[in-house]
């Protein structure tokens, strides 16, 4: 029987690619404006099950273009992935949604590879993060969508593991440490672009349509209008150490990401301690002992340090405003935050 809701969807795909969807399961790694469109769109068009990753909180500089959230969100430093959930769970609740406020690390991986993901999307704002991302969508043979914008540019990119060349073999040709959205703006149609591209070529993967996916690299500028298309069909590199013949994942052998990492051009600084010995409410009472608190609620707390917002979480990572030197980070880390 034909429901309701899926209706004007079923009549263009019928109702076996509807149910092919309803047992498909995605993960959106990053919560801001592309994967708060792509999780949007997979939750409407029912998806089975759906993961999402976000380290940050919601901010009035994102309502702009990050079409889930909303004042109240921003004004209660909502974690973003939860506030997605919250409201995608409004929108359909018949998909099961889970989310994680952390970071997208080697072990998050691992466990969407262990929970059978079925397609991951790209919608992080770094390398670091999408390097790591396409080694271990190699090493566990997932097929994941690149996705990124800029600006008034959007670009996306269907990876299927020993089918496609991968973003390790492309790094020559993208641009690594470009302009990001905090230093040249961005545009919220380019971001809602980005997912629609990509989440177009994610429902033709997870419905069976795979006779209709898109190959090439897709790049779209909507302000100057144009579309282009970059083939790859001599592009895979057969030394690649995470594709190639001799395959080492060099990303994955990073076992600790950055411990200080400078964020995309945010002018902050994130810390991720490698332990904590306190539980995050006697953290934050011993922290109040020398600090001003700004905010909290039960994921994370702010506080004023010197003149900058220092945002503590629950799981024991620390961002810094308004700073761009590491060294300066661990200054401020050491004199405030060990114990
Ligand atoms: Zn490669």
């Amino acid at each position: 029987m034909m429901s309701e809701r899926y209706s004007r969807q079923q009549l263009f795909w019928g109702e076996a690619a509807q149910k092919e969807l309803a047992a498909k399961h995605v993960a959106v790694i990053g919560v801001g404006a592309i994967g708060a469109t792509a999780a949007d769109l997979l939750v409407r068009a029912g998806i089975g099950r759906l993961t999402l990753v976000d380290r940050d909180y919601v901010e009035l500089s994102n309502l702009h273009r990050q079409s889930l959230y909303t004042v109240a969100d921003a004004e209660e430093a909502y974690p973003k992935a939860l506030a997605a959930k919250k409201h995608l769970a409004s929108v359909n609740p018949e998909v099961i949604i889970d989310a994680h406020v952390q970071d997208a690390d080697q072990g998050f991986f691992q466990s969407l590879a262990a929970e059978h993901v079925d397609l991951i999307i790209d919608a992080t704002d770094n390398f670091e993060t999408r390097l790591l991302l396409n080694d271990c969508a190699h090493y566990y043979k997932i097929p994941w969508i690149y996705g990124a914008c800029v600006g008034a540019q959007s670009i996306c990119y269907f990876i299927e593991p020993e089918k496609t060349p991968c973003l390790h073999c492309l790094v020559d040709q993208i641009p690594l440490d470009g302009p990001t959205c905090d230093t040249v703006g961005i545009l919220a149609p380019a971001a809602q672009i980005t997912a629609n591209l990509q989440v177009a070529e994610a429902l033709k993967f997870l419905t069976g349509h795979t006779d209709k996916l898109h190959r090439n690299v897709i790049a779209v500028n909507i302000w100057d209008f144009h579309i282009a298309e970059l083939s790859l069909q001599d592009c895979r590199n057969l030394s690649c150490s995470t594709c190639g013949d001799a395959r080492t994942y060099p990303f994955m052998q990073r076992t600790q990401q950055t411990d200080f990492a400078v964020l995309c051009g945010r002018q902050t600084v994130q810390i991720r301690p490698k332990q904590r010995t306190l539980d995050f409410d006697a953290w934050i009472t011993h922290l109040q002992q020398r600090l001003v608190l700004l905010k909290r609620n039960p994921y994370l707390a702010s506080f004023d340090v010197e003149g900058h917002k220092v945002v503590v979480f629950k799981e024991g990572r620390l961002l810094i405003h308004g700073m761009t030197d590491p060294t300066q980070a661990k200054k401020l880390y050491y004199r405030y935050f060990t114990m």
